[in-house]
């Protein structure tokens, strides 16, 4: 009798979801474990590179016991010991089920459906509990004395295990089929199904056929399932869409067979390369966390996997990127530690960003549309380019779209189009950054741009503050922030200025006086027209949406006073300026819901909310009574 163990509560709730099927397509349980096979040969093979002793004939097998209701699905793979049975497959504290768990929770709190959310996650073994109501897994560790391992359960909430007197290396799972189910043992049916997912698995996926011969004896044959096409080095206009599809879903961990575009290359000359390249449809639900995301593309040499998530061959940038990478220059014993520095990866990787950003560029030209759709997704995390990547950084800035001023809420720009559309008078490239569309749309500082005639970038992504730090100009044309530094005046607004500082002196010193513990200047602006006043930073000062990103990261930062800017125009200075010279009692509560409204007007919280309430109440009060 073995051991009995509970599963990790995730792992019972996933089970739960299996066993309902919230899945409708079930047939892709034999995807999942014949993935999980060929990766573990993957890994097997990799290993005997450094130990020719390890190395065996690879292959897969699938067997189907019509009796007993079951199939099987083995592999000589790299197998597991007792210890990682338990880790991967029992007590599973992986980030991507919990955080899949609590998304449907929400979902279904939220009253929706779930589907479209399974799909973004690959479920690996456990969708063996979909069609199977025992799941018996027996395997031995590849290269080691560890004693075979068998791991059983129904599913419900606990498994067992006990040794096996196993000797082989590799896997093997049986699946107890439940009753309805019955359709898997038609070995029609599992060849439909690895023809349709699995065809491109480097490793032969065998089923016995059972043959009647004429004199009615029966004789068993090993039939080979797929193809094994290594599907990137095959003509890429011979590659059916849904070959594709199947292909691009084995790469992406996040399930979801749909892709943007495939982008194939054939590097020849100094380095010899062959590679598929996608880019997904969709970014998954946890592509912003670092440590769960996947990066990096595959890469094979000679058509032996060395390696996923090989981040030297594309950079960070292009992390969403799914793909493969086939060499045939890097030598086959190639450690992971040596494609660190390796001088041919950074070779391929440059030509792979080089096509890469061609690509993108010739999807922009020729189908902005498709190329809206992408940088919806991932524009985000392309733009960082523009920081970190010297080379193609002009590349990039003509990738880049934002929202405008004068474009529909949702309406992307490129930046080159903005250019085009500058006016004659306009030499600098206008924008304001800030936490979203709302947030800035009405910042006063816009006031003067709007009555220009001019457009202003809206830049809210929080990598955009950080990428602004180098992006100084597009084009042969600077940038320049509307809520940053001095608002150039010509000449006739200059006059305006001069007067105002002298006709409302008395406010101005009166608010510097007050405010001084908020505010580090108070001046007169031509930047505005309706509103009274804002407020902007100077020289190399924090933006408030830095400052906000900084403390949400528990960054002590220090804080920046920023400066008062006052309409001269606007009646209101005038008519505080007038109290000021006749002095009020309430003249402190006006400069303070002064200052606290162009707080709220640019998006950020006010110092003190309740005083702010409290003083307008009394302002309110006064002007009644
Ligand atoms: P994923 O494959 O996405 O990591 P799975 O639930 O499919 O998730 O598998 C969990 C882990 O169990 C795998 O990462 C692997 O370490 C291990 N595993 C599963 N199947 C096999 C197998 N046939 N041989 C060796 N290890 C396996």
């Amino acid at each position: 009798m073995g051991k009995v163990q509970s599963f990790k509560t995730e792992v019972s709730q996933l089970l739960n979801l299996m066993i309902n099927s919230l899945y409708s397509n079930k047939d892709i349980f034999l995807r999942e474990l014949v993935a999980n096979a060929a990766d573990a040969i993957d890994k097997a093979r990799f290993e005997s590179l450094s130990k020719p002793e390890l190395a065996r004939d690879w292959k897969i097998r699938l067997a189907i016991d019509k009796d007993k209701k079951t199939i099987s699905i083995s592999d000589n793979g790299i197998g597991m010991n007792e210890k990682e049975v338990i880790e991967n497959i029992g007590t599973i504290a992986r980030s991507g089920t919990k955080i899949f768990m609590e998304q449907l929770a929400a979902k279904k709190e939220a009253g929706t459906d779930a589907p479209e959310l399974i799909g973004q996650f690959g479920v690996g073994f456990y969708s063996a509990f979909m069609v199977a109501g025992e799941v018996t897994l027996v395997t031995k560790k590849s290269g080691t004395d560890d004693p075979a391992v068998r791991w059983f359960s129904k599913g419900e909430g606990s498994f067992e295990t006990d040794t096996d007197p196993r000797t082989e290396p590799g896997t093997e799972i049986t699946l107890k089929l439940r009753p309805g189910m019955e359709i898997y043992l038609e070995e029609w049916k599992l060849g439909d199904i690895v023809r349709r997912y699995s065809d491109f698995i480097a490793y032969p996926i065998i089923l016995p056929h059972i043959k009647v011969n004429e004199d009615k004896t029966e004789t068993i044959e090993d039939r080979v399932l797929n193809s094994q096409k290594a599907i990137w080095l095959r003509k890429f206009d011979e590659i059916t869409e849904e070959e594709h599809k199947s292909f691009f879903s084995h790469l992406s961990n996040w399930g979801g067979s749909e892709y943007l575009q495939a982008i194939p290359i054939s590097a020849e000359g100094m380095q010899e390369f062959k590679a598929l390249i996608y880019i997904p449809a969709q970014a998954p639900f946890n592509f912003l966390m670092p440590d769960i995301q996947k990066k990096g593309l595959q890469l094979y040499v000679r058509r032996v996997f060395i390696t996923d998530e090989c981040k030297e061959l594309i950079p960070d940038y292009l992390r969403f990127l799914r793909g493969v990478v086939d060499s045939s220059d890097l030598p086959l014993n190639v450690s992971r530690e040596i494609l660190q520095e390796n001088p041919q990866m950074l070779r391929i990787q440059k030509a792979v960003t080089g096509k890469i950003l061609g690509e993108l560029q010739k999807m922009l030209d020729n189908d902005p549309e498709k190329y809206k759709k992408f940088f919806r997704e991932f524009g985000k995390v392309l733009k960082e380019g523009i920081h970190t990547d010297r080379i193609n950084e002009e590349k990039i800035k003509k990738l880049a779209m934002y929202e405008t001023m004068n474009g529909k809420p949702g309406e992307l720009l490129p930046l080159a189009d903005y250019v085009k559309a500058m006016p004659e008078s306009q030499k600098e490239i206008y924008y304001i950054t800030g936490e979203n569309r709302a947030a800035v749309e009405n910042s006063p500082a816009l006031e003067y741009y709007r009555s220009k005639g001019f457009d202003v970038l809206f830049m809210t992504d929080p990598v955009d503050e950080w990428i602004m730090q180098s992006m100084i100009q597009f084009d042969k044309k600077n940038f320049k922030s509307v809520i940053r530094g001095e608002f150039e005046a010509d000449d006739a607004e200059k006059k305006i200025l001069e007067d105002a500082a002298g006709k409302f002196a008395k406010l101005v010193e009166f608010l510097k006086k007050t405010l001084a513990g908020d505010i580090s200047e108070v001046r007169f602006s031509g930047r505005l027209t309706d509103s009274p006043c804002c407020l902007v930073i100077e020289g190399n000062a924090l933006t408030p949406q830095m400052e906000r990103l900084f403390k949400a990261m528990n960054q002590a930062i220090p804080q920046t006073k920023r400066i008062l800017e006052l309409n001269p125009k606007h009646p209101l200075v005038a008519a505080l300026n007038d109290r000021c010279t006749k002095g009020d009692k309430d003249l402190e509560k006006f400069a303070r819901v002064l200052l606290d409204q162009a707080f709220l007007t640019e998006g950020s919280p006010i110092p003190d909310p309740a005083a702010f309430a409290k003083n307008v109440t009394e302002l309110l009060l006064g002007s009644l009574k």
